[in-house]
């Protein structure tokens, strides 16, 4: 089977693997072009953790994740407003979750992938045709591709998505913020903040501040902005939106640069995902957002789930049984992601309050489960 993947990023990398291990002849083309190491941190956990004990790559995804011991909320004058340890967060989560950069998870599974799969750089897609039994994909490089399956893997502004399926308006659904992040190389902040990642909360804004395995701090901002238009400047956006918040957010925006990661806190909802021999994946194809926090470990999920599906039948016959069986799944986790929303970055000083209290309900002696099952009635709207 020749398969032909849109992005390498974490599902494709996932897809590419599990693919490879079957035989099937691989092609990955990455817009990027090289590399890439993002300075995000994101929470890993789930059912893509599974994923990546099943590929062995836990060990190495261990190495890399953040020794962090405490988790701590601080007001906007940079005085604590509760918190939790580390160990009840992991508690919360079964024991099996990992704090690291998404640019680390990207790395480990490239490293890990076959080297007969093979990924080409600073290539995209600009045309499909469909053709009997399979598809022709015109490349950004002029030549055209013919593929059993054309996967789009291509993250939240997936161009696989809008050739087949439409404008991309149709299916984003924004959810009212925006979103930055960079890291931050600062030996005296960063021990400052020691293994405590540090959530600055006021209305409408948070600043989120993690420490790196690499001995970095990872920037993570988020902020209320109902509208779709990013700003031209964005490191002078940035900047002026998180002023004010204590001394701490100062010393990390003083360190912003100039072209940051910036985009809309977003979801993708359709009623399909595949037409024909193309089909997406990962946040191409159900982004539930950031608020979720499950993006990466769904987007494994799925690769593992649809390569499993194609060993086991014919194309078509795959795609149908790949979508009934993620779509609930994405549905469930779109919902308790907008649920989150509230909660993770609060309109309402309340808010912000009752949640820091309530992290700190974890660390009391059985607090976890009271604090999860909180938690997820707070995230279901309840
Ligand atoms: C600030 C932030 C915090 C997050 N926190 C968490 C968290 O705590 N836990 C969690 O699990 N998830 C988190 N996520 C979500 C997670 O990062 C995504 O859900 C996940 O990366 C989705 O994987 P993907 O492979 O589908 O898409 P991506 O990781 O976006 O990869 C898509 C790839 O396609 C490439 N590409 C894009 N367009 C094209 C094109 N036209 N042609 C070719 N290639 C293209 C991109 O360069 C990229 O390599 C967070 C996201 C953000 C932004």
């Amino acid at each position: 089977m020749r398969v032909l993947i849109c992005g390498a990023g974490i599902a494709g990398l996932t897809l590419g693997w599990w693919l490879r291990r079957a035989g099937a002849e691989v092609t990955l083309v990455e817009r990027a072009a090289g590399p890439r190491d993002d300075g995000y941190m994101i929470d890993f956990f789930g059912a893509g953790y599974d994923v990546a004990e099943r590929m062995g790559i836990l060990a190495e995804l261990h190495g890399v994740s953040a020794d962090i011991a405490e988790i701590v909320y601080l007001d906007g004058h940079g005085r604590r407003a509760g918190g939790l340890s580390y160990d009840s967060a992991r508690a919360m989560a079964g024991g099996r979750v990992l704090s690291i950069m998404r640019g680390e998870l990207e790395r480990i599974l490239r490293s890990s992938l076959d080297p007969g799969a093979e990924i080409r750089y600073g290539t995209s897609v600009t045309a499909i045709r469909d053709v009997p039994g399979g598809v022709d994909v015109e490349l950004t490089d002029g030549s055209v591709h013919r593929a059993d399956l054309l996967v789009g893997a291509d993250g939240l502004h997936s161009v696989v998505r809008r050739l087949v399926f439409g404008p991309e308006e149709r299916y984003l659904r924004l959810l009212g913020y925006h979103t930055a992040s960079y890291l931050v190389r600062d030996a005296e902040l960063a021990e400052e903040v020691g293994r405590r990642a540090l959530l600055v909360g006021v209305p409408d804004r948070q600043a989120g501040i993690y420490p790196t395995r690499g001995g970095d701090l990872a920037a993570w901002l988020v902020h209320a902005s109902p509208g779709t238009a990013l700003p031209a400047d964005t490191r002078a956006e940035i900047t002026s939106r998180y002023r004010g918040m204590g001394g701490l957010v100062d010393r990390v925006l003083a360190h912003c640069p100039e072209d940051p990661y910036y985009d809309q806190v977003a979801q993708i909802r359709m009623p399909g995902w595949t037409r024909g021999r193309v089909t997406l994946l990962g946040d191409a194809a159900h982004a539930v957002s950031l608020m979720a926090g499950q993006g990466s470990s769904m987007a494994m999920a799925g690769a593992h789930l649809l390569s499993t599906e194609l060993l086991g039948a014919g194309v078509e016959a795959a795609l149908e049984r790949y979508e009934r069986r993620m779509r609930p799944f994405a549905l469930g986790k779109q919902r308790s992601g907008r649920g989150a929303a509230r909660w993770m970055v609060p309109h309402q000083a309340w808010r912000i309050a009752l949640r820091n209290r309530l992290f700190g309900l974890a660390d009391l002696p059985g607090g976890t489960a009271v604090m999860g099952r909180a938690f997820r009635r707070l995230s279901a709207g309840v």
